[in-house]
């Protein structure tokens, strides 16, 4: 059974094919998916709520990314509070800061993060954390805000960040950016992450892991992240997706439904 934590289900590039790649999910031994919920802007973040309706299996979030910060409105934050009541809604996010593309004012990104977070401890969810060369802000931010409980999504960062999750109680996920030669550092950090604070994901359709590399990325694929992250960790991937999928239920406590 194995869980991919995070995916852009929503995505246009799967506009064509959605169903028939949930069913190849499906077919690959996947047995949860968290889709996210950040669409095409702040107005679009209940777009992970239609797939997620549509199968038992599949689950959703609500969020902003920092990309988007700047086209937040006050309402914005009345609408996720609302569509967060949804039963299939598991989180809030993806939120954080992104230092490396400035799609938005840094001061601006920082404080949605803080709005994120603060509706997330009103809510008791979780929050799922996308945070690129601003590890600084992100652990000043956390601790500030605190408490918080979530995780850092595709983890990228250093060890120092890695180090400072798991201490605020943070479960960290990889990514086919584990996998990647060029990542012997992240691969370092997923080798040292207990047991029972690592998730795995696809981030699709973004980042697909090696064998898959270049080509669009889909659910499926989160297998090979997987049996990576198991020869790494040198257990089974059996071990591996038990392991991560008991986590994912720990964090996210997903309410099945029928
Ligand atoms: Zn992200
Ligand atoms: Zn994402």
């Amino acid at each position: 059974m194995l869980t991919d934590s995070h995916a852009h289900l929503d995505d246009a590039r799967f506009a064509a094919d959605r169903e028939a790649l949930i069913q190849r999910a499906w077919d690959s031994g996947v047995r949860r998916i968290l889709t996210i919920g950040i669409g095409t802007g702040p107005d679009d973040m209940g777009c992970g709520i239609p797939v997620a309706e549509a199968y038992a299996w599949v689950f959703a979030s609500v969020g902003i990314h920092p990309h988007d910060a700047s086209k937040v409105e006050e309402r914005h934050f009345e609408m996720m509070e609302q569509l967060a009541k949804h039963p299939k809604v598991l989180a809030i996010g993806e939120t954080g800061l992104d230092y490396h593309y400035d799609n938005s004012p840094r001061d601006v990104q920082r404080e949605v993060f803080r709005r994120e977070l603060q509706l997330a401890a009103k809510l008791d969810l979780p929050v799922i954390i996308h945070t690129r060369e601003a590890d600084t802000d992100t652990e000043e931010i956390l601790r500030a805000v605190g408490p918080a409980r979530g995780v850092f999504h595709c983890f990228s960062s250093g060890p120092a960040l890695a180090e400072a999750a798991l201490e605020m109680g943070f479960m960290i996920s990889f990514s086919g950016i584990v996998t990647f030669p060029s990542a012997r550092s992240v691969a370092e950090i997923a080798r040292n992450v207990p047991a029972d604070r690592l998730l795995v994901e696809t981030d699709c359709p973004y980042l697909a892991p090696v064998p898959h590399r270049g080509k669009r990325n889909e659910p499926a694929f989160v297998v090979e992240t997987a049996r990576f992250l198991a020869d790494v960790r040198g257990i089974t991937l059996e071990q591996l997706a038990l392991e991560t999928s008991e986590n994912f239920t720990r964090l996210f406590s997903p309410r099945e439904t029928a």
